[in-house]
């Protein structure tokens, strides 16, 4: 057992079990006397980790028929462009929404191709809240949004509805909430967040939707030739497909979606509770739109950081000073993050106001 509780933002913590395994297969790979990392992408061995990551993709999310799945390089990042070489036709408009640095960023990479309409944003208060009750144009192109802000702490609890093409960043809370995948056209999610190592960059895409644009894609941008040739058409990110797919065995050994969601909720609300309860801490998301992943916190007497940031430091707690964007701090509570750590920290807080 490792004894740091790790709540790094990204790349994030992973299950012990699934890091002995990862480290295994660096020297000798399924009983080959090769290391994972010097095989090929095509060889019997990789192939079945890569069918069964997808196969546990579907099974984990209950992905229904007409979905592709894919495991491609290039980080949420390249999300952001794949959505709009997809699904922006030429003259089109795309609808966004503005929640934070991820979905500005989004936004700005869409804006460099066409007509965007951002038709909700909640930079007025430094991103500290989901906008509701906004119309989307029906005439968009596609909707775009982020189910959870990793930077300011919140999250959707409800999807907006919209009945185009509708798109999804869900870099930061996929596998750690029930979602019906029927409901979106494209999801797309950095492995590093929750899922695995950097590296790899999942997407779940209608097939309903390859080349809707109309533009001529640059074959890398295009979703119909990889999912053609099932994320092998250039060489995928292999160690990292590798590790989420231990992870995805290891979550669904545990009990799947139920079981992770379930931990979400018992780990938020133990740290919110003390947030709230505790008068030298408050706060910085709207509590209705708090995330159950990423949260943000500040001390009310800032002259206590010093002694704080020293305790915290001595309870082998890494990884929760805020993003400079906001300030105070942020513990990230991703997936292989145990509820014992998340009793570390309230601890060290009930601590510094005895
Ligand atoms: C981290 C993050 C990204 C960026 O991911 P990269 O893989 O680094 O490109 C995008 N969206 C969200 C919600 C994120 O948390």
């Amino acid at each position: 057992m490792s004894k740091v509780h790790n709540y790094s933002a990204g790349p994030c913590i992973l299950p012990q079990e699934v890091l002995q395994q990862a480290a295994a297969a660096v020297t000798n790979f399924d009983n080959l006397d090769l290391s994972i990392l010097e095989i090929s992408h095509r060889s019997t061995s990789f192939v079945k980790v890569a069918d069964s990551a997808i196969a546990m993709v579907k099974e984990m999310l209950s992905v229904p028929e007409g979905y592709s799945v894919l495991f491609l390089q290039g980080g949420a990042s390249t999300g952001f462009l794949m959505t709009i070489y997809n699904l922006l036709t030429e003259n089109g408009k795309a609808a966004y929404s503005d929640t934070g640095t991820w979905s500005s960023k989004a936004i700005k990479e869409a804006q460099r191709f066409g007509n965007i309409d951002i038709v909700s944003s909640s930079k007025d208060k430094n991103y500290n809240y989901i906008p509701k009750g906004f119309d989307i144009p029906s005439d968009a192109d596609f909707y775009h949004f982020t189910s959870n802000n990793t930077i300011f702490g919140t999250q959707y609890k409800e999807f907006p509805e919209f009945d185009g093409v509708k798109v999804c960043d869900m870099s930061s809370d996929i596998f750690s909430r029930q979602i019906n995948v029927a409901d979106f056209d494209l999801i797309y999610a950095g492995a590093q967040k929750n899922l695995g190592p950097a590296g790899a960059t999942l997407y779940i895409v209608k097939d309903e939707i390859f080349g809707r644009s109309g533009r001529n894609i640059p074959a890398m941008m295009d979703f119909k030739v990889h999912a053609s040739k099932e994320s092998m058409f250039n060489t995928p990110p292999v160690y990292s497909i590798y590790v989420a797919m231990l992870n995805l065995e290891h979550m669904l050994k545990n009990g799947g979606l139920s079981t992770y969601e379930n931990l979400a909720q018992q780990r938020a609300k133990m740290l919110y509770s003390e947030i709230d309860s505790n008068p030298l801490f408050k706060g910085t998301a709207a509590i209705e739109d708090r995330s159950n992943m990423n949260a943000c916190f500040a001390l009310t007497d800032d002259s206590l950081k010093e002694q704080f940031d020293k305790m915290w430091n001595e309870a082998n707690i890494s990884g929760i000073k805020g993003h400079r964007s906001v300030g105070g701090y942020r513990a990230s509570m991703y997936n292989a993050l145990p509820l014992e750590s998340v009793e570390v920290l309230v601890n060290v807080m009930k601590k510094l106001n005895s």
